[in-house]
């Protein structure tokens, strides 16, 4: 373990572009449910995995029936304003102030990194605490629409400030395509990386899945001297994959990562902090 730790610190600290992929396994340490471990969400309550996959069509068909279920409801994962950024969160924040991490694309919804301090974040479901125009794709704070007025009013659902476009909330249902501009930007940044670090997910969710599997295709060629002197083109991954989760997933066993560092991102991450800075006192020491 210890070793691995090493590893991957030495690994983030050559890395030019890192990025980090995100899920559940992060946010659980902090009390988010998740949804499909034995205690999940919709492991506990199939129905309401059903209710789910009806959500999107339901408000594609009858916005307004569907606004008005939402606003009677309870909402599925508690009240996220209560739950609080576990040391994960702040090692992979600390990791962006120290210029090596460059973006993290996260699963969740839960808004946890952003309290924690990271700054580019590309939420690929969506985020609990903001809204949608499902015409233009602009976000807004909920706060900015008083959705009880609106609905004591008869005026859901609520309309685009810019294009007068329907608003959903900002998270990604089921059957419901990722919004076009994160999208397009994940696939971007994984393009654009040298090293993926894929925490607290077995990125079994599909398109989400694509992204490590789309890093891990990527080649670059370059020179190498052979025995007799001569120099021969070949063709070398071009993204160092690392994982770090409590058990071993799909990516591990499908060799789509380099190496799993497995436990708690809770612990694991803010070691490979706590090594990068001691490598970096040991390469610059202070007198
Ligand atoms: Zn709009």
């Amino acid at each position: 373990m210890k070793e691995l730790i090493e590893k991957a610190a030495k690994d983030l600290v050559n890395s030019n572009y890192a990025i980090a992929l995100t899920g559940a396994g992060i946010s659980t340490e902090s009390g988010v449910p998740d949804f499909r471990s034995p205690s999940g969400i919709w492991t506990k309550d199939p129905e309401a995995e059903k209710r789910a996959y009806e959500s999107y069509q339901k408000f594609l068909t009858n916005p307004k029936e569907y606004w008005e279920e939402r606003l009677t409801s309870p909402s599925l994962l508690g009240d996220l304003e209560k739950v609080k950024p576990n040391p994960g969160h702040y090692a992979l924040a600390e990791l962006e102030k120290m210029g090596i991490l460059k973006w993290v694309i996260t699963q969740n919804v839960d808004n946890l990194h952003q309290r924690a301090g990271s700054k580019n974040v590309l939420e690929y479901h969506g985020n609990a605490f903001n809204l949608r125009c499902a015409s233009c794709n602009a976000r807004y704070d909920s706060k900015e629409y008083d959705l009880g007025k609106l609905r004591e009013e008869g005026k859901l659902p609520p309309l685009c400030k810019k294009c007068g476009g329907k608003i959903k909330p900002d998270i990604v249902h089921f059957r419901e395509p990722i919004p076009s501009d994160v999208a397009h930007q994940s696939l971007e940044e994984v393009w654009r990386c040298d090293l993926l670090l894929i925490c607290g997910t077995s990125a079994a969710v599909y398109p989400f899945a694509n992204l490590p599997r789309a890093a891990r295709e990527r080649r670059i060629e370059r020179e190498r001297k052979t025995e007799l002197g001569l120099f021969v083109a070949e063709k070398i991954p071009a993204v160092t994959i690392i994982e770090v989760n409590a058990e071993p997933t799909p990516l591990t066993v499908g060799k789509i990562s380099d190496y799993l560092i497995q436990g708690k991102t809770g612990e694991i991450l803010p070691k490979i902090v706590e090594e990068i800075v001691a490598l970096c006192q040991r390469s610059y020491p202070r007198n």
